[in-house]
């Protein structure tokens, strides 16, 4: 078995033009899926190379590398358009979870459950790639999930960085996410809210993005539109507000249920926005 832990990122990228090559991070979903005797012959990873480790804030956006954890997330010092991501880090696994597991590790596993999505759309995310072949290219988050386990990510190519473009100064965000029980637990729904106000305390702008209520997470863009104008504390959200989702019924919960709890979900995770 080979594995490799270059500190530079031509030196990763030189390594990923072999085949079979398995990128690692924090292996918190890697080795857990696993099969039992299963093991990979070749395993890159990427915790050590230079700059992945940093969240770095200019004013074109936040730059978060791809070998930052949940714990980097919440120890970080970031604009309360963040304060749904942190939330969320809050309550990805347990803290042994969160100090090994990367935000970059959580969007290339692409699980429907993936706390981190919800809170990187609702802030507008961008997903940088590498390869030797064709160099760096930048993807919407949107376009790099296109579905349950599946990324655009090439056979050749790795995530180098999350980027966020600089959110509004006033925007504020909420987290909120349903389980059957409090702690380390997979989301039978979560939402993110970020939420802009105008000078009347009404709103300007919304972000709602919901997770594990379809098979990628999504942005719910009419309920957005809808929102605009509205006093946070009147807001009323209707199954039609949700019909967009397409839940599943599965261990955690029913299609209904979930609808019917992801409506609360949005009103409090507005709420949580704006207090
Ligand atoms: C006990 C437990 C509890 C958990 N609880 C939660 C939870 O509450 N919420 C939640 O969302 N998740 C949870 N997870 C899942 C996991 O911890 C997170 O998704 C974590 O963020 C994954 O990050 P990682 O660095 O460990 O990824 P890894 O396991 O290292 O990698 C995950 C996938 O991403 C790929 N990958 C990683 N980095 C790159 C890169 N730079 N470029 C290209 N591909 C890459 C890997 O090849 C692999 O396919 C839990 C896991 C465990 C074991």
């Amino acid at each position: 078995m080979a594995y490799s832990q270059p500190s530079l990122l031509p030196d990763a990228l030189g390594i990923l033009k072999q085949a079979g090559v398995r990128i690692i991070a924090g292996g918190t979903d890697f080795y857990p899926a696993l099969k039992a005797g299963q093991h990979p012959e070749n395993l890159l990873d990427v915790t050590r190379i230079d700059g992945f480790s940093d969240i770095t804030q200019s004013e074109g956006g936040t730059r978060i590398g791809a070998a930052v954890t949940w714990s980097d997330v919440v120890r970080t010092d970031l604009p309360r358009a963040f304060d749904a991501l942190k939330q969320a880090a809050r309550e990805v696994g347990s803290l042994q979870i969160q100090n090994a597991g990367t935000v970059v590790g959580n969007i290339c596993n692409a699980s429907p459950a993936a706390d981190g999505v919800p809170p990187l759309l609702a802030l507008n995310a961008e997903v940088e790639l590498a390869s030797a072949a064709k160099g760096k290219r930048v993807l919407p988050l949107e376009a790099f999930i296109r579905g349950v386990r599946q990324t655009a990510l090439m056979d050749d190519e790795l995530v180098t960085a999350i980027i966020v473009p600089k959110p509004h100064a006033g925007m504020t965000s909420g987290f909120e996410k349903l389980g059957s029980r409090r702690y380390l637990v997979i989301s039978i729904a979560m939402t993110a809210a970020n939420v802009l106000l105008d000078a009347k305390g009404r709103i300007a702008e919304a972000r709602i993005a919901v997770g594990s209520c379809s098979a990628v997470a999504q942005r719910l863009t009419a309920l957005e539109a809808g929102l605009i104008g509205q006093d946070p504390a009147d807001v009323g959200i209707s199954p039609i507000d949700v019909a967009a989702l397409t839940p599943i019924d599965d261990v955690r919960g029913t299609s209904s249920y979930r609808l019917d709890a992801v409506r609360h979900q949005i009103q409090r995770a507005i709420h949580k926005a704006v207090s």
